[in-house]
């Protein structure tokens, strides 16, 4: 089917409390073994491509690889854009037909970061694409101690403040996970994220959640964690079939022999996900809407508008 928006994925999710895996790709393989599994699973799932990834693929041939997936399918999948780096980024990915933005403001100073989303949520929402934005900082891994993640982790106050001033739809917390980090040893902030639920209502974003032990996980579901972003844990799996493949298989040229068993490997990873994030099964729940993309024009016209 078309891409989907995230908005009213992230609005089912945070109803009946699961959260939608947001999986990064960089190319072909990880694309297909994202859609395959969201299908097999029949799970919701969202396709994010981030800086590294525009950088390694380019903007409209990731954003080209998700569109044709989401349309091998018929789950809803979202194209969205992972720490969008500048106002300019999120409008040329408006262009390229992203479903799902985020504006990634938080190493930016509070007035600068509530300006600039705000400016990204006029404009897209203007053409019914919702916004993701950051507020405290994701830190990684490798540069980041325990007293650094605790200091850079979100205000709920500050937060409460952020999502009425910006009109954002989802906001990425800090509540202590990392980017990056290979061992599930992070426990997150559970109270921390409560508090920023009740304050927004919006649905919140768990970034760095390959670092994160699984029971924290389903608890931080169970508050207000509505979309999990994960990466690092696919990129092991990934390059943990290339080199076994490669090991396997020492005298082989093709290379689709390694990149196969690599999806294979992928695969697995996402699904584990999946299902740990409660969105397997989630699609063909009555009530779910399974039409063409929900990409809606123009706000409602205010009563008592003028007819043009
Ligand atoms: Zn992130």
């Amino acid at each position: 089917m078309p891409l989907v928006t995230s908005k009213e994925l992230l609005a089912k999710a945070k109803e009946e409390h699961f959260a939608i895996g947001a999986f990064n790709a960089n190319n072909m393989e990880q694309v297909q073994a994202i859609v395959e599994v969201a299908q097999e699973e029949r799970a919701p799932v969202i396709l994010q491509v981030s800086q590294g990834a525009i950088r390694y693929a380019g903007l409209e041939y990731a954003a080209g690889l998700v569109k044709l997936a989401a349309a091998s399918v018929d789950v809803p999948v979202v194209l969205h854009l992972d720490h969008g780096t500048s106002f300019e980024q999120n409008i040329q990915c408006l262009r390229a037909g992203f479903t799902s933005l985020m504006f990634d403001g938080s190493a930016l100073p509070y007035e600068e970061n509530v300006a600039i989303t705000s400016r990204v949520c006029e404009i897209a929402h203007a053409v019914g694409i919702p916004v993701e934005a950051e507020l405290g900082r994701v830190l990684q891994a490798k540069d980041a101690s325990p007293e650094e993640v605790a200091a850079a982790m979100t205000d709920p106050e500050q937060a409460r403040e952020f999502i009425a001033r910006t009109g954002a739809d989802s906001l990425a917390v800090a509540v202590g996970s990392v980017h990056a980090m290979r061992a599930q040893e992070a426990e997150l902030d559970i109270e921390r994220i409560e508090a920023i639920r009740a304050r927004t209502g919006v649905p919140l974003v768990l970034h760095g959640s390959s670092g994160v032990r699984e029971e924290s996980i389903r608890e931080a579901i169970a508050h207000g964690i509505c979309k999990i972003n994960v990466a690092t844990y696919l990129n092991q799996a990934f390059v943990r079939g290339l080199r076994e493949g490669l090991q396997k298989y020492p005298d082989e040229v093709d290379p689709r022999k390694f990149l196969a068993l690599a999806k294979e490997y992928l695969k697995e990873a996402v699904r584990e996900k999946i299902r740990l994030f409660g969105s397997a099964g989630k699609i063909g729940l009555a009530g779910w809407r399974s039409g063409p993309a929900q990409v809606r024009g123009a706000r409602p016209r205010p009563a008592g508008a003028v007819e043009e």
